[in-house]
């Protein structure tokens, strides 16, 4: 995930001291904010189908907790490092901030290619990971989730574990389990349909009907899938996604101009993300490297798989047409190409506001747990829209009364919350 010296965790301390500085906050507060209040190292040992015994290592980091528990998924990544736990931990507190939820930061992830381990290896991991950590997380402390490569068995493997643990029942120590065993209704489709929420409003205020816009995605997992279906649904048109090609070790971008069918290209599709190139072919798609999504003659792009997508050495290939970037990852853009974006004047939905919609529907899934009452899928969706909404409308009032880059607005309300939380409860 991090290529060549890119660092997520330098890349978050650097946009974290710009609105630090922007907002003029003293020393205390910056050198407590700037790295997670606690991390946690481990190693899981699984038997393998084979017989041996192989050693992941695992991360988790709370990065904050002052405005609650910590909050954020867990990720499996070959390439998963513990500074990308720590940056990916620093930017959940900033979202759960932005759209006002009563959660902190944190973050967690294993060093592991799913592609290559069977579902019992996989249980294995996840049992593995909650024996190593669950004294330190909890409803009340730490409450995990999915993230890359990781899902709803997953998570219920894991909170399985935690209970045989702890000898009750614990729903709440985390979120996106499966629908009837404690998953709400709507959190599969939440981070995409997000997405698009804040879309359908910057495009209100770019005055551009959705209809008359074209799109071009990167990445083929569930966020990009929900919100390519949700921005089909409002009239726009994607003509290019791009996904990682397992077989080959390459991405690629799959295209079609005039508009991809979502439904159809779903069906060929592994539960990683991974389109069947042959089929994709057979179906009248145009196979090209996976870096030219960025080019399309688009107007809008939407980067949803990981971070460092969008950097010095690709920013200039930006179509000039592209009217409005919906960040659907963490991360994806590195501070040197958002100031070309910035300086550029391009609209963007940063990323701890445009993906915010699975944290806030993790929320609404702990108030049911607690409640034990569910919601219908309507119900689910419309609540985040209005969280959504109102989210995108707070950071788009601020950057236009004080003349701020959209990102500049979204940190400076995410971290006055934060330090606000710190300060009222004497911390800092
Ligand atoms: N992994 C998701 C994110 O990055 C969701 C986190 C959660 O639901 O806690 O926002």
């Amino acid at each position: 995930m991090s290529t060549g010296t890119f660092n997520a965790f330098q890349m978050a301390q650097e946009q974290f001291d710009r609105v630090a500085d922007q907002l003029d906050l003293d020393q205390g507060a910056r050198a407590f904010l700037r790295v997670p209040m606690r991390e946690y190292h481990f190693s899981i040992p699984v038997r393998m189908d084979d017989g041996t015994v192989k050693t992941f290592r695992g991360f988790r980091c709370q990065h904050n907790d002052a405005r609650g528990p910590a909050k954020g998924g867990i990720r499996f990544h070959p390439k998963e490092t513990a500074d990308t736990v720590r940056a990916l931990s620093m930017w959940m507190t900033w979202k759960c901030a932005v759209v006002d939820i009563p959660l902190g930061g944190g973050k967690g992830g294993v060093i592991c290619d799913p592609h290559d381990l069977s579902q019992r290896e996989q249980e294995g991991i996840c049992r593995g990971y909650v024996r190593q950590i669950a004294r330190n997380i909890g409803p009340l402390q730490d409450v995990p989730a999915p993230d890359v490569m990781t899902n709803a068995q997953h998570m219920l493997w894991m909170m399985d574990e935690y209970e045989s643990i702890t000898g009750a029942k614990y729903p709440g120590v985390i979120t996106g389990k499966p629908v009837g065993m404690g998953g709400s209704l709507g959190r599969t489709e939440a981070t995409g349909s997000g997405v698009i929420f804040t879309v359908r409003e910057a495009l209100k205020e770019l005055g551009i009907r959705p209809s008359d816009t074209v799109a071009s995605v990167q990445g083929f997992g569930n966020v990009a899938q929900h919100a390519i279906m949700l921005y089909n649904k409002l009239g726009g048109k994607v003509i290019s996604v791009s996904c990682w090609d397992q077989a080959d070790q390459v991405s690629y971008t799959f295209r079609k101009k005039d508009g991809i069918d979502i439904h159809a290209l779903r069906g060929i599709t592994d539960k990683f993300g991974g389109i069947d190139k042959n089929k994709a072919r057979d179906m009248g798609y145009e196979l090209l490297p996976g870096e030219v999504w960025i080019e399309q003659d688009v107007d809008i792009i939407m980067p949803c798989a990981l971070e460092n997508q969008i950097h010095k050495d690709n920013i200039h290939k930006l179509s000039p047409g592209v009217k409005l970037i919906a960040e659907g990852a963490n991360g994806p853009t590195t501070p040197d190409a958002d100031k070309v974006i910035r300086e550029k004047g391009t609209f963007v939905v940063p990323d701890f506001l445009a993906n915010a919609g699975g944290v806030t529907c993790s929320y609404f899934e702990q108030v049911q747990c607690n409640m034990n009452y569910f919601w219908p899928k309507d119900e689910v969706l419309s609540k985040l829209d209005m969280k959504m909404t109102s989210a995108f409308q707070a950071v788009s009032d601020l950057a236009k009364e004080k003349n701020l880059y959209m990102r500049d607005a979204a940190y400076a309300i995410s971290v006055n919350r934060v330090v606000e939380a710190c300060r009222l409860r004497g911390w800092i």
